[in-house]
């Protein structure tokens, strides 16, 4: 009897995502970390001379789904995350860590992704 497939984040890739098909090689990005889980890619409009964007491989459309079903990847997303701000200089002076969620917090693209900003004094959040 056949054993069944480990299960991948290849399971989860949804074809209509953008990001799912950046983590499955289908559309080019600047890819900067990457672990078993996670992938760390530059920012195709960058917001700070440092803007990269942090991602589960596996499917999760936001932080509060991905927190609730998976706190476990959601923290492996935050150590991600820490190691590219060490590696792109960013620890000393600081930098910005955020989750746009939903329609009120802007976010455009429904497959979680942390955005790591710095490399510059960023200013107020919110103006
Ligand atoms: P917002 O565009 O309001 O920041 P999100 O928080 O959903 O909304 O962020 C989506 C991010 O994905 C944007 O910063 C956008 O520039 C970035 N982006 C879109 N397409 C690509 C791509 N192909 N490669 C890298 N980054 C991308």
């Amino acid at each position: 009897m056949p054993r069944p497939r480990r299960r991948s984040y290849h399971a989860s890739v949804t074809s209509d995502c953008l990001f799912c098909r950046i983590v499955a090689g289908e559309i080019p990005a600047t890819i900067v970390r990457e672990t078993e889980t996670t992938l760390a890619f530059r920012d195709i409009n960058p917001k700070a001379p440092v803007h990269v964007l942090v991602i589960p491989k596996e499917h999760h459309a936001d932080v509060a789904t991905l927190g609730r079903d998976d706190p476990a990847l959601a923290g492996q997303v935050l150590a991600t995350a820490a190691e590219v701000a060490e590696a792109e200089g960013l620890v000393t002076d600081g930098f910005r860590l955020m989750f746009n969620t939903g329609p009120y917090g802007g976010q455009e693209v429904f497959h979680v992704h942390a955005h790591l900003l710095g490399g510059a004094p960023l200013g107020p959040m919110l103006a």
